[in-house]
């Protein structure tokens, strides 16, 4: 049983007779029970002809039916057709108001077709969202409608707000997504990481909105990316400012009946990233983190990044992906104890669940690598990216080196050293970043030194240092940019000859068994 308002007849009567199809009706009637709107075109023609009072049967499509004489003397009017009734020989006249896209989008063909291409795509999934592109124009259209009903009700001493129409694409969305979730066999979840969307446009009502640039000229400003300025946006920006009078002068009621309805242009499949985390050590000093390209000319051959993200885009199968790490060495730095946090993002990722053993797998197949190791390998939240870069400043790190003295040493000459502690720094940005880093002093803290004696011109230093620490400008002192640094501690010239990261100390990702 339909369940119409008495009050919103004179709209449901001025819409049929323009060539408005059933549903659209519907929603200009605030009609907010979803599963009417999924009844069949007959019994949906049948229960609103009993509501207006229409003689006879009236079967679809495109029948001429006899509307009783009402305030307006509506005379002939045709109840179109929906798609669904592919019986009739006829072609269903096409909603001036949704373009067709509450008739012959919402066939059991064309949630087919999109079951297809979702099939082909062959993406792994447990719940879709069904982002839908409308023509800009529907806007237009729809706002036009709203005046005539809005008219309708005034006479009834009511008001009518735009609001109190059910959207387009709500209605859509009440028909559809059952259907999509039936073939599919999941659910359609509005915060769902796979996305089926789909763009429509009907070529044919496009210059539907020009007139708006006449007479609201700043609210169509040329736009990058965008290939019309008659963006969604724009056109309700410019619907919300013009007068009624200028849009019905510009804009006659009713709306055209167009031949064809909406197109569809694209249905595209796409999946949210999925993060994996882990820690890697680096064994090679010859392997840069990321890949070393200088003027399109590759420096070094491989990189931790290409090591990690090769296996990880083979398996989820994705687009591209985004490499970040808690800072990051040189490349003739090694990262030896438990390791540096990182964390990929992977986009458009075709698969997305892994078991404990998939991972386990995966991070063994990375290890074939004799240049790096990976641990803790593991499917994370994005939120959960935030705890690598949480407190990345304040948090300590620890080093080994080996330093060169020009003047020659014993074992004497180290043992201050170890006594020094929380020795304050001031740093100029190193001569060998100043390329690519603004020049500032800032001040960093040595915690604490180890020394180990090697030989009368080696040492073996142990640092725990303040995160952000320049380790090498502190051995040699950059030319007096980093004060004070070992050689002037040692009253020599020093120079770092090795250097190793021994240990990144951020809790994350959390540690796995192995
Ligand atoms: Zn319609």
């Amino acid at each position: 049983m339909l369940v119409i308002e008495e009050k919103y007849k004179p709209i449901a009567e001025i819409l049929l007779s323009s060539g408005t199809c059933l549903r659209c009706v519907l929603r200009f009637c605030c009609v907010g029970s979803p599963a009417t709107y999924r009844l069949p075109h007959k019994e949906l023609a049948e229960e609103l002809g009993k509501f207006l009072a229409i003689d006879g049967d009236i079967s679809p499509p495109s029948k001429k039916v006899r509307l009783e004489d009402g305030e307006g003397g509506m005379g002939e009017a045709q109840i179109p057709g929906d798609a669904d009734d592919n019986s009739a020989a006829e072609a269903p006249q096409i909603c001036n108001l949704c373009l067709g896209i509450l008739q012959q989008h919402c066939s059991t063909e064309f949630v087919k077709k999109i079951f297809h291409k979702v099939q082909s795509a062959g993406y792994e999934f447990q719940d879709f969202v069904f982002p839908v592109s409308l023509p800009a124009q529907l806007l237009v259209r729809e706002h036009s409608a709203w005046l005539q009903a809005q008219q309708e009700m005034r006479k009834q001493n009511r008001q009518f707000e735009k609001a109190d129409i059910i959207q387009l694409k709500e209605a859509y969305k009440w028909i559809i997504h059952p259907m999509i979730s039936e073939e599919l066999g999941v659910q359609a979840v509005s915060k769902s990481l796979f996305e089926v969307g789909v763009v429509f446009c009907h070529h044919d009502t496009d210059e539907d909105c020009h007139f708006l640039a006449t007479v609201c000229k700043d609210c169509f400003k040329p736009t990058k990316n965008k290939q019309s300025i008659y963006t969604r946006m724009a056109v309700v920006k410019a619907l919300d400012k013009i007068k009624d009078d200028d849009f019905c002068n510009h804009f006659p009621w009713p709306p055209s009946s167009p031949q064809i309805a909406c197109q569809v242009i694209d249905i595209q499949c796409n999946h949210g990233s999925v993060f994996v985390a882990g820690r890697y050590n680096k064994y090679s000093r010859t392997l840069p983190q990321t890949p070393w390209v200088i003027d399109g000319e590759r420096k070094m051959e491989s990189s931790v990044e290409e090591l990690i993200t090769e296996q990880l885009m083979a398996v989820f199968k994705a687009d591209s992906f985004n490499f970040s790490s808690s800072g990051r060495e040189d490349v003739d730095v090694r990262t030896l104890g438990r390791g540096r946090p990182f964390a990929i993002e992977l986009v458009n990722p075709h698969k997305v669940q892994l078991s404990v053993q998939d991972m386990k797998d995966l991070q063994q197949k990375i290890n074939n690598s004799d240049k790096i190791k990976v641990r803790d390998l593991q499917i994370v939240s994005r939120e959960a990216l935030a705890h690598m870069k949480e407190g990345e400043e304040e948090k300590t790190k620890c080093y080994s080196a080996i330093i060169w003295t020009e003047r020659p040493i014993g074992k004497k000459d180290l043992e201050f050293l170890n006594d020094l502690k929380e020795l304050k720094l001031i740093q100029k940005t190193p001569l060998r970043v100043l390329h690519r880093r603004p020049l500032a002093s800032r001040s960093r803290i040595i915690h604490t030194m180890k020394t180990e004696y090697v030989d009368e011109h080696h040492f073996r230093l142990y640092l725990k240092t303040q995160a952000g620490t320049y380790i090498k400008e502190f051995a040699h002192g950059d030319f007096g940019r980093t004060v004070p640094n070992i050689g002037s501690i040692m009253k020599t010239t020093a120079d770092i000859l090795e250097l190793d990261v021994e240990s990144v100390d951020v809790d994350w990702p959390p540690a796995l068994e192995d």
